[in-house]
């Protein structure tokens, strides 16, 4: 079948066209990668804004495809999302990363990894077990593991249901992830407990948009009050310059997350910082 994943492979990557065949046989393709076990994390440090040191890593899957080499995620994860395979594939990813957590708490006992989980995960009655089952196998405290979940994931769409009270009953420490894109509503900050709002990069990297375009510095401050005052901590997302950290630091952000500081890395090249933090004007 080697042949026939890469064909579909490529005409995913092409972009050519998403019929219902070529769906089909990259799902195919992803469902042989998974009993393979093809995929892999990657982690990106989460940093804190004032004193440079990591406080968390954010999983990041990443396909090891044999002949492709490493697919990063956009190029596969909206499919599988939009099928059922997105339930073991994040299961694999939640088991691998608690792994991973476990033996580098044992250095760093404060140390949390943040995991992405797709709406279909969360509307599995399953679920809650199988986190449950994760945290039991690596003897993991539960606020050593974050999840990071999107509006939609949790309030649902039109029609769509609300999981909030399942999510806040897992008792693992949840993080409203992609802020700032879709239909945000800061007023839902007060439903769901999150312990961080994540503000998407766009609207960190508008900051500094040229006109026409509006800054979105206004926007930024302000989810970062209105955070605050709901007892929630800011992350500031897609941070690429020094400049933007040190605007996020004068204005309350908690922590920091992006190229400036690191990519995502494979656990051997992760460096552990802190890392020099900018300094005023
Ligand atoms: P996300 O959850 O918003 O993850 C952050 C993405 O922003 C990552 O892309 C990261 O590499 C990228 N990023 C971080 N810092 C910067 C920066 O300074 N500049 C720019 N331009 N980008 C930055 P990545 O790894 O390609 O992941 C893309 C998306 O795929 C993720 O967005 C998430 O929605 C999804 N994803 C990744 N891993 C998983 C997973 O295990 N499960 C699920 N359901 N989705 C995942
Ligand atoms: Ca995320
Ligand atoms: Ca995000
Ligand atoms: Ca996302």
């Amino acid at each position: 079948h080697a042949k026939q994943d890469r064909h579909a492979v490529r005409r995913f990557h092409a972009n050519l066209s998403d019929s219902a065949l070529e769906r089909m046989e990259l799902e195919q393709a992803l469902r042989v990668a998974l009993d393979r076990e093809e995929f892999c994390l990657h982690y990106q440090p989460i940093v804190d804004t004032a004193t440079g040191e990591v406080r968390a890593l954010e999983a990041l899957v990443r396909w090891q495809h044999p002949e492709l080499g490493l697919v990063p995620p956009g190029r596969f994860i909206p499919l599988v999302e939009s099928t059922d395979l997105i339930v073991p594939l994040g299961e694999w990813v939640l088991r691998e990363a608690a792994r991973q957590l476990a033996t580098w708490r044992q250095a760093r006992p404060a140390l949390r990894v943040s995991v992405n989980v797709a709406p279909r995960q969360l509307a599995q009655p399953e679920f809650a077990g199988v986190v449950r089952a994760v945290l039991d196998e690596f003897q993991l405290d539960p606020q050593a593991l974050m999840l990071e979940v999107t509006e939609g994931a949790v309030f649902g769409g039109p029609g769509g249901d609300d999981h909030t009270a399942r999510v806040a009953s897992l008792g693992l420490p949840l993080a409203l992830d992609d802020f700032g894109t879709g239909y945000s509503s800061i007023s839902r900050l007060h439903r769901l407990p999150a312990q961080w709002l994540k503000i998407d990069r766009s609207l960190i990297q508008d900051q500094d948009a040229p006109p026409p375009a509006r800054s979105s510095r206004p926007i930024v401050r302000a989810l970062i009050t209105f955070a605050h005052e709901a007892g929630v901590q800011v992350v500031a997302e897609g941070v690429e310059r020094p400049e933007q950290w040190r605007d996020l630091r004068e204005w309350g952000c908690d922590l920091i997350q992006g190229y400036y500081v690191s990519r995502p890395c494979a656990p051997a090249d992760l460096t552990w910082g802190p890392w020099p933090v900018p300094s005023g004007q």
